[in-house]
């Protein structure tokens, strides 16, 4: 089991949702509407990984594509949480990236079947160190940006997020029981685009937290 610590707790990874077109300049570039309630999708936990490892390009994908996205580990068990409570469930705040099997994910939307594979593929999920939420209450004022090969690929202001992360937790927290370990990716704002083999991605928000990976 992949484990994360904070603010000395130790937390094990539990369930991964992941946010879809949570930013409208992302939800256009991909030629969707901005949506009416959060798309949620899964990833397993052996999809993760951290800081300083490499992001393995799957075989079976030709157009692998970036989405950096503020990540928000769950503090503690949450079922229908009111946006207080949603608010007091968050323990902390970190980058991660959400690589994407673009090609597959478009053959299986337009044939209307589950985008799993194209997600859940194993390293598809890199994260950095998280920070604390109790700290950093004015997280939506940060800039999230990714770097690959030292320039910059996606920037853009939390702010411009649909669902904010409180309004997220709440949502989600009345469609599946949310548990302590469990991590949400937020969704990516606009800048999407494919990784080579050999490529460095850097992903921060603010100086707050940071991420670098490798493709290999
Ligand atoms: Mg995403």
């Amino acid at each position: 089991m992949k484990k994360i610590a904070l603010n000395g707790n130790e937390y094990f990874v539990g369930k991964i949702v992941c946010v879809g077109r949570n930013y409208v300049e992302h939800a256009k570039e991909l030629g969707n509407d901005a949506p009416n309630y959060p798309i949620l999708f899964l990833k397993p936990p052996s999809a993760l990984i951290f800081n300083g490892e490499n992001i393995e390009y799957p075989p079976f994908t030709k157009n692998m594509h970036h989405e950096v996205e503020l990540v928000l580990l769950i503090g503690e068990d949450l079922k229908n949480a009111t946006l207080e409570e949603a608010e007091k469930g968050i323990a902390g705040y970190a980058v991660g990236l959400d690589m994407t099997a673009r090609d597959l994910q478009n053959e299986y939307r337009k044939e209307g079947n589950p985008w799993t594979v194209s997600k859940c593929f194993d390293t598809s999920a890199a994260l950095s160190e998280f920070v604390s939420a109790a700290d950093n209450r004015n997280i939506l004022e940060n800039e999230i940006e990714l770097q690959i090969n030292d320039i910059v690929r996606q920037r853009d202001k939390l702010s411009l997020m649909i669902f904010s992360p409180v309004q997220l937790v709440s949502f989600i927290s009345s469609r599946m029981k949310l548990e302590a370990g469990d991590l949400i990716y937020t969704g990516t704002p606009k800048g999407v685009s494919a990784v080579q083999v050999g490529d460095k991605l850097s992903a921060k928000i603010g100086d707050l937290c940071s991420l670098t990976v490798g493709v290999v």
